[in-house]
């Protein structure tokens, strides 16, 4: 088969039915491009667990197709994932945007991979060849500046792929590309792949200048010191702070790793153009008066380790909670943490802070996805021949593909699947294609390699069927047992109380038999998980989270 006759086939490993890990594939006979690579955080329902990652093995399998990874901007859920997939195959290059570009560096030297990875920046006019793909982009507006969206012309087809946006009109930083998006939609497109994260929201995603003008009369009437609390990620919301601040003759303190690396990477670009005397350390704080403090801090979900959470209980070195402080939650809550929130803003309070959520009074807070007049703008603009929602819930990929079908895309033309699920196009027609592997990996540790693994942290469980962790000590070089295996169970019931006892006694049998071939760690892992989940659900038909540790005495 000649090349230009190969179907091209489209899947993704993680991002349908869930709002996190962004993997899109688009893979023709010889070549196959990855969209995005990004990372779920699990949350209290998964204690234990770092990370949550794509099965890759559909990647590892086709290794060699593999040309390059395009990023479409530098958000944790789409490039997050990237030190765990170098870990397993080789990736020639990564296109990205240049904010983009800083975050990942960070990233990779942050988990100390050392893999070389070729960056190569790129912008709204770059086109890439990669053998039958032409790739080009358009700029968006989201809640990070370099934010765009993707065409990918193949011979059998075009694809595009949206991104993260909204359609602000006016944006703080860079504009959505509208009359360039128009003209992709009316040259012909296929297959539109589009953020489907508020499609349950009805009208627009209020503008970012409405969060400006809160955030504006908020410095107006504060008198004691401010304390504001966003994503790190949310470049845009930081820059306009730190302007606003500014402009108010306060000085800047940053609380947090991951806060600093934002305020660097977007002082870097030129995103926040401030000069350096407006940023004071934050043990400096106590040298100037309280109304000529701004200080900006993560932990804006109520986590309980970032600064936030650690200010309101008392236990950050340099910052105590005083009556007259107004602390400003500049985010909304994720599903699941209004609890945290609940309790940090409790404590806040109990101190004598002013805490302000978003309200109707202060709207401190502006999604950066695009709700449904705006969906419906970017479909009639590229009115595809067939559609595929990505980035979201079941329910919002459901009544995103229900959007398309009011604005004219046939019902049987909408595809509202799940990871692995796969659509091949080919002479500008598509029809479902095989399943693949993409059931979630959950990572234990920050440490990618598989050694010297952290131990399983003490949360909180809601996890219908409970946790099993097996921890084992071995020694690598003599491929010895150490610490045979220790079985520890979290709100997971049988009725059998040896239980534990039988699932220790299995997996130092496995172990000590696998040992013997000199395994590397991730078959240690894979092998126990696998031998415990089968025995578990053969004894109880229950099939609770099993999260091998294994600690290795070599390293
Ligand atoms: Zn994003
Ligand atoms: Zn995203």
């Amino acid at each position: 088969m000649a090349v230009s006759e190969s179907p091209i086939s489209i899947y993704a490993l993680g991002g349908l039915c869930e709002v996190g890990k962004n993997t899109y594939c688009i893979e023709s006979e010889n070549s196959l491009i990855i969209i995005d690579a990004g990372v779920m955080f699990p949350g209290a329902d998964l204690p234990g667990v770092d990370y949550v990652i794509p099965d890759y093995s559909k990647l590892k399998n086709s290794r060699q197709k593999v040309k390059a990874l395009f990023i479409t901007h530098g958000h944790e859920d789409h490039i997050g994932g990237i030190p765990f997939l170098l870990q397993h195959l080789h990736i020639p290059v990564i296109y990205a945007p240049r904010l983009a570009i800083l975050l990942i560096k960070h990233k990779l030297e942050d988990m100390r991979i050392r893999e070389e990875v070729k960056f190569v920046e790129y912008n709204g006019d770059s086109v890439v060849n990669i053998d039958e793909f032409r790739v080009t982009f358009f700029q968006v507006t989201h809640s990070i500046p370099d934010s765009y969206g993707i065409v990918v012309d193949t011979p059998q087809g075009r694809i595009v792929h949206t991104g993260d946006f909204k359609i602000d009109l006016t944006p703080v930083g860079q504009k959505i590309e509208l009359s360039k998006i128009a003209k992709i939609g009316d040259s012909g497109v296929d297959l539109l792949l589009s953020d489907s994260t508020n499609a349950e929201i009805e009208g627009y995603t209020p503008s970012e200048k409405n969060v400006l003008q809160s955030i504006k009369d908020i410095f107006k009437i504060a008198t004691g010191r401010l304390i504001l609390s966003t994503f790190s990620s949310n470049i845009s919301r930081i820059q306009q702070i730190c302007e606003v601040a500014v402009e108010n003759n306060r000085k800047i303190a940053i609380i947090g790793r991951s806060m600093e690396h934002a305020v660097d990477a977007a002082r870097d670009f030129g995103y926040i153009k401030i000069p350096d005397t407006s940023f004071i350390p934050i043990n400096e704080i106590n040298e100037h008066k309280l109304s000529e403090i701004c200080i900006l801090c993560t932990g804006s979900q109520g986590e309980p380790m970032a600064a936030l959470s650690r200010i309101a209980n008392g236990e950050h070195k340099d910052l105590r909670i005083i009556p007259g402080d107004t602390i400003v939650f500049s985010s909304s809550a994720i599903p699941g943490n209004g609890v945290f929130i609940e309790r940090v803003v409790n404590q806040l309070v109990k101190k004598g802070g002013n805490v302000l959520v978003n309200s109707i009074l202060y709207s401190v807070h502006s999604s950066g996805h695009p709700s449904k007049q705006e969906l419906r703008i970017m479909l009639h603009l590229i009115h595809p021949k067939y559609f595929m929602p990505i980035h979201g819930e079941y329910r919002m990929l459901k009544i995103h593909g229900e959007i398309a079908e009011s604005l004219g895309v046939p019902k049987s033309n909408v595809f509202v699947m799940e990871n692995g699920d796969s659509l091949i196009l080919s002479k500008h027609k598509i029809i479902t294609g095989p399943h693949y592997a993409a059931d979630p990996i959950y990572i234990d540790s920050r440490n990618v390699g598989g050694t010297n693994e952290a131990v399983v942290k003490d949360r909180e469980i809601m996890r219908e069927d409970g946790m099993i962790t097996i921890a084992v000590a071995i020694n690598s070089k003599t491929s010895k047992i150490i610490v045979p295996p220790k079985c520890i169970t979290r709100a997971f019931t049988a009725d059998d109380n040896n239980i534990v006892k039988k699932i220790e006694d299995l997996a130092n049998k496995t172990l000590t038999e696998l040992m013997t071939t000199k395994p590397n760690f991730a078959t240690i892992k894979s092998t126990l998980k696998r031998a415990i989940e089968v025995y578990i659900e053969r004894k109880t038909e229950r099939k609770p989270l099993v999260i091998p540790v294994v600690m290795d005495e070599n390293k």
